[in-house]
């Protein structure tokens, strides 16, 4: 970035503002930062913003889940040159993505009980699918320690050095006992992108996949590791699924799953 003092926006779209959260959670570091960045438009940290100016970077959560949601998308992205997706929503769908098969109208009716019309909801999908980023940042919420690697890169110019490996890579660096291998639970992270220091199976807790999938993730291997060690198909279907339902259903994996039920 030229700008010796980039203007910033931080924007959220349908989610849980966890990641917006999160950037609070930098506290201290945060107000550091802030000194090197114009902090221009964040409506749930400010009360005074500037709506319409132009942008220098402009960092994005959520799902796109409204029109209002896809007219916001395509606002921020006119306003900023660096476009950042922060968190799995945002990148990959995260959990308002998981029961896209189920038709909006099915869903709308189950949660609010009445007339739906009123509500312009659509297909939850990830903001990565509208519009093009320059950088992604996945996580259920995402890593303070990375986020703060990532906007120190932009203000040097440079390109964040982001791990690639998966959970399996850091789980196995901390010595834990491997949950599918010794307690033959679904633990995702062989799929899933490394960051979080393997926070889950360091805890006794199989990975969920929060992070989104690695580059390309051996999907098939994996289901069929966990067919063999007798865990029904269902629970597969359930726990992969959860956070990155889009890839899921892109490759074809839910008819795979249905398959196996069926055999
Ligand atoms: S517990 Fe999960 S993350 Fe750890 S090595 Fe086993 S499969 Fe990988
Ligand atoms: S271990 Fe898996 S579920 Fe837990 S934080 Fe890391 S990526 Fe997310």
């Amino acid at each position: 970035m030229t700008n010796p003092r980039p203007k910033v926006g931080i924007f959220g779209l349908t989610g849980c503002a966890g990641v917006q959260l999160q950037i609070l959670n930098c506290e201290d570091r945060l107000l550091r930062l802030a000194q090197r960045l114009e902090i221009v438009d964040w409506v749930m940290a400010k009360s005074v913003n500037d709506h319409t100016c132009r942008l220098d970077v402009a960092f994005i959560e959520g799902v796109v889940a409204s029109e209002r949601d896809l007219e916001t998308l395509k606002e921020v992205r006119a306003r900023a040159p660096t476009l950042v997706a922060l968190g799995t929503c945002a990148v990959w769908g995260g959990l308002p993505a998981m029961h896209n098969e189920i038709p909006r109208e099915v869903l709308e009716r189950e949660v609010y009980h009445q007339e739906t019309s009123f509500l312009d909801t659509v297909e939850a999908r990830p903001a990565t699918h509208f519009v093009p980023f320059e950088f992604t940042l996945p996580g259920c919420p995402i890593e303070r320690e990375e986020f703060l690697k990532l906007v120190n890169a932009l203000l040097l110019g440079t390109r964040p050095e982001l791990p690639t490996v998966p959970v399996c890579w850091e789980c196995t660096t901390r010595g834990n006992l491997c949950r599918v291998v010794y307690f033959e639970e679904v633990c995702c992270g062989s799929m899933t992108r490394g960051g979080c220091g393997a926070r889950c199976p360091s805890h006794g807790v199989a990975c969920a996949g929060c992070r989104g999938p690695v580059e390309e993730p051996n999907f098939d291997a994996n289901i069929t590791m966990f067919a063999d060690r007798g865990i029904s198909w269902v629970e597969i279907a359930k726990k992969m699924r959860n956070f990155s339902a889009p890839v899921w259903m892109t490759l074809g994996l839910e008819k795979e799953v249905q398959r196996g039920r069926e055999r």
